[in-house]
């Protein structure tokens, strides 16, 4: 045991590079405001730092990368995502902009994420992914709600992959329900995908289920106005209890940090401090866990959530 360990962040520089546009909120300030907090943080000389490799793209055979997307994406979508890149960039819905070098970020936001949960796995400690754009409304045949690629389920199915991993769970605690990974994984009963999210709002999916056989598909919606209470009773009541009976190998956190009261795109009353509490709770049933960032807009409760999420990882 050290008494000073180290905490690993992957990052890249590179994430900037996806042009949204002006006046969008996925913005690459948002991974601004996140690395200053980080560097002036109490925490920060524990910080490892580490950068994805970009994979180049190869079509005889494919490359890994290419592989591990496809598994979550149609490649005629992949394609379309690619070229629209390549033209100069557009629309793939109201949304949700492609810039010119969109489609190489996103793939590198996916190594990132892969390798977050890799060392996740190989360390037995948490790993946060501050990487962009995010991935959870992506569906598999389009992207949707600033998503291009659904990077929690690619690193779930993936995971899997490892003869240790035999199951994953997803927590997705982004105030938006999660549809995209939901679509992906809900044919695999070996991924859990468990989310709190505001409804009514964005994208108008997430009831609870009831066709849920397998019990590996858990909604838990609040509603607008939710407090820090109202999210203790769904955690302690309902998420903890499911996660403790589907017993994962590893946690993929799609951290999402929209449910802060400061954020524009919800109405959910969440303070930064109340992150570090919900990584307790998850630290609480394993240590393996990945966080990956999805939303969060106001860039001060961001940067701070992030922050109160990292400082909550256990020592070594
Ligand atoms: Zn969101």
């Amino acid at each position: 045991m050290s008494a000073n360990p180290s905490i690993t962040l992957i990052y890249s520089d590179e994430f900037l590079l996806h042009d949204t546009g002006w006046g969008h909120p996925e913005r690459p300030d948002r991974l601004r405001a996140i690395v200053a907090a980080l560097q002036s943080a109490p925490f920060a000389e524990r910080l490892v730092w580490q950068s994805p490799q970009a994979v180049s793209e190869q079509t005889d055979p494919i490359d890994s990368l290419t592989a591990a997307i496809e598994r979550a994406h149609d490649r005629t979508y992949i394609q379309q995502v690619r070229e629209l890149a390549n033209r100069g960039g557009g629309q793939l819905d109201m949304d949700t902009p492609v810039s010119p070098r969109s489609y190489e970020v996103a793939r590198l936001a996916v190594q990132a994420w892969l390798d977050g949960m890799e060392q996740a796995i190989a360390t037995g400690q948490q790993v946060f992914v501050a990487a962009r754009p995010p991935g959870h409304h992506a569906l598999r045949h389009r992207g949707m709600g600033f998503c291009l690629f659904a990077n929690a389920a690619i690193a779930a199915f993936h995971a899997l992959d490892r003869p240790e991993i035999q199951r994953v769970a997803i927590v997705d605690w982004d105030v938006h329900h999660g549809n995209g990974t939901e679509a992906i994984v809900k044919d695999c009963p070996e991924i859990a995908y468990c989310s709190i999210h505001q409804m009514p709002a964005y994208p108008g999916t997430g009831r609870p289920r009831e066709d849920d056989r397998d019990r590996h598909l858990l909604n838990l919606p609040v509603s607008p106005g939710a407090t820090a209470a109202d999210y203790r009773t769904a955690v302690e009541d309902s998420l903890l209890p499911f996660l403790r009976s589907f017993g994962p190998d590893l946690l993929i956190v799609s951290a999402g940090y929209d449910a802060n009261q400061a954020d524009p795109l919800s109405q959910v009353q969440l303070q930064p401090t109340d992150y570090g509490w919900l990584t307790q709770q998850l630290l609480n049933l394993t240590r393996s866990v990945v966080f990956g960032l999805e939303g969060g807009y106001d860039l001060e409760s961001l940067a701070a959530s992030v922050c109160e999420t990292i400082a909550a990882f256990e020592p070594s």
